[in-house]
């Protein structure tokens, strides 16, 4: 099937099950009760001894299916806790799910009967939690003496039935972020077919408790000689909610901006905490908790930039896609002074667009796919900037429109044409620039973009005008900051910001980052990094910060 962007979700906002579309998995939270009593739970507060109707949740299976998707996971709440749980494994494989895994705490599986039933039932994983490889600090964590026991027993059943049947997850708490090392060995010496480093999540509902929650700058050792002794003991493990940059060399492992934008859109659902972060006057939802010690910080404190740059009008431009801007959008683009960027596919949809609200004199910038077959001279007179995706008739659209800038965006499409039209671009100087085609998914940067040091390493950009890019990639060309554009996309129909639309033009190109040399860089202060994305698809090593003294 087509992957779908992370958007288009059917998501029941009442169970918190639904299909990830996105994501290729349904995902059902089946119980809202537990059996352990974690003290950083993201679900405590949701707890309410519900369990969902087997008919609900069959329903969601079946739709699953009718989108093509192929895994299933059932959560909770803790969902070995659903007295029909067996009979859903069943059904799952049934309908013909090939992945079923199950997000538990395990205490089930230490009864060995439990496991067999499980798998005959259709399980392929049990994706199991653990607060530390130490009984007292596991339990005093999920607040029940004995747990450890328990859940370290499921863990040495299932693996005595089939490695690949368990994955373990350890949640990175305060009590074990210095112990990585030493927890990776423990896993590996179960056996576990995999495991996973989850940084603790910090939510508005757990109080910012310093013997729970860590700034991450410890974590940064620990976890890379954890990483190293895991490659070493041939242990698959995947890392989660830490700071990208640690991970420089071990791109592969990261995968928060994946599963970013799920996580946030649940808790927004759920609590309104972004959108809290941005009314005025209403103080944050999480107010009490050490945002240095919050891995949402980045997203945070873009979100609150935006909304004091939307407040105070401070951009280069407005960007208007009249596909994704709806009625509120409009208005408070019809509100501001600033110039305006139009984005889409279609240049006649567009100039109908603008003719008809009355800003053809407004437009300075377009975005679009491909260069445009004609002048665009008459259709936008105050025109100062094209930007681009594709070169079929950009010689054209050049020729055409001398005195209009022409952003090529640098990409799979594009860089064989700038590779060999080097001098046509030099000749005509800023007004032929290179610039980057960021991507909200990891997927699109991987298949899209293109490796930025691999491309300027093989030619000579002395001449050149790049918008964006770290000077560090080349060094001998001319060298543009990021115009500050503000998309009106962000708002909602009421014309009030709308967190989960800024958590996609976020993950697109708002979450920039650099590496740890770069505070050596005497351009840093000009220098924004490049998107996560990128950096995640082609490596942090693109940056070439100095030399270490
Ligand atoms: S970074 Fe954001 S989510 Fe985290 S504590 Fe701060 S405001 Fe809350
Ligand atoms: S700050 Fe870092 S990314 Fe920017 S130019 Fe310097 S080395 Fe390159």
């Amino acid at each position: 099937m087509t992957a779908l962007p992370p958007s288009e979700v059917c998501f029941d906002d009442e169970l918190f099950m639904g299909l990830r579309l996105g994501y290729g998995e349904a995902f059902l939270k089946v119980t809202r009760q537990c059996n352990n009593r974690c003290l950083f739970c993201c679900d405590r507060t949701f707890q309410d001894g519900h369990i969902f109707p087997r008919d609900r949740a069959i329903a969601t299976l079946e739709e699953g299916r009718r989108h093509g998707l192929e895994n299933v996971v059932f959560s909770g709440g803790e969902p070995t806790l659903h007295p029909e749980i067996l009979s859903l494994l069943e059904a799952a494989g049934e309908l013909g799910y090939r992945r079923i895994s199950l997000i538990t705490n395990g205490r089930y599986f230490a009864y060995r009967e439990a496991c067999r039933r499980a798998v005959r039932a259709g399980m392929t994983t049990a994706v199991i939690t653990l607060l530390s490889d130490r009984p007292e600090i596991h339990d005093h964590l999920c607040g029940v003496p004995g747990a450890f026991a328990q859940s370290l027993r499921a863990v040495r059943n299932l693996v005595a039935m089939d490695p690949s049947l368990v994955s373990v997850v350890i949640t990175v708490t305060r009590p074990v972020v210095a112990h990585l090392p030493r927890i990776v060995r423990f896993l590996h010496g179960l056996g576990v077919g995999g495991a996973a480093l989850h940084r603790v999540a910090p939510l508005p509902w757990v109080a910012a408790d310093p013997a729970v929650f860590f700034p991450p700058e410890i974590a940064r050792q620990p976890l890379r000689h954890a990483i190293d002794l895991a490659q070493t003991l041939g242990l698959p493990l995947t890392i989660k909610n830490f700071p990208p940059a640690f991970l420089e060399g071990h791109e592969h492992l990261i995968t928060e901006s994946e599963e970013f934008f799920p996580e946030v859109r649940d808790t927004e659902r759920r609590v309104g905490l972004f959108r809290s972060l941005v009314v005025p006057g209403q103080a944050a939802i999480c107010q009490d908790l050490d945002c240095a010690t919050c891995y949402r910080r980045p997203f945070c404190d873009y979100l609150r930039a935006l909304a004091r740059r939307w407040q105070t009008g401070d951009g280069d431009r407005i960007l208007v896609d009249p596909q994704r801007c709806g009625p509120g959008a409009l208005a408070r683009v019809k509100d501001s002074d600033l110039p305006l960027a139009l984005a889409g596919a279609d240049i006649d949809a567009l100039a109908r667009f603008a003719r008809e609200r009355g800003w053809r004199d407004r437009v300075t910038h377009l975005d679009l796919e491909h260069p445009p077959g004609t002048s665009l001279e008459t259709t936008f007179p105050l025109l100062r900037a094209l930007a681009v995706r594709h070169v079929e008739r950009l010689d054209a659209s050049l020729a055409m429109n001398p005195l209009v800038t022409h952003e090529i965006r640098l990409n799979q499409h594009t860089h064989a044409w700038v590779a060999t039209h080097l001098d046509l671009l030099k000749k005509r100087g800023d007004g032929a620039v290179l610039t980057l085609d960021p991507h909200e998914r990891l997927r699109g940067a991987q298949a899209e973009e293109i490796d930025l040091r691999a491309f300027f390493r093989g030619l000579s950009a002395a001449g050149l005008t790049l918008v964006g890019l770290p000077p560090c990639l080349a060094p001998e060309a001319k060298h543009l900051p990021r115009p500050r554009v503000l998309e009106a996309r962000v708002f909602d129909t009421e014309g009030a910001i709308d967190p989960l639309e800024v958590c996609h033009v976020f993950l697109r190109d708002g979450w920039l980052d650099k590496r740890a040399g770069c505070a050596r860089c005497p351009q840093k202060n000009a220098c924004d990094g490049l998107p996560v994305n990128t950096l995640i698809a082609f490596g942090y090593r693109q940056l070439r910060p100095p030399p270490t003294g």
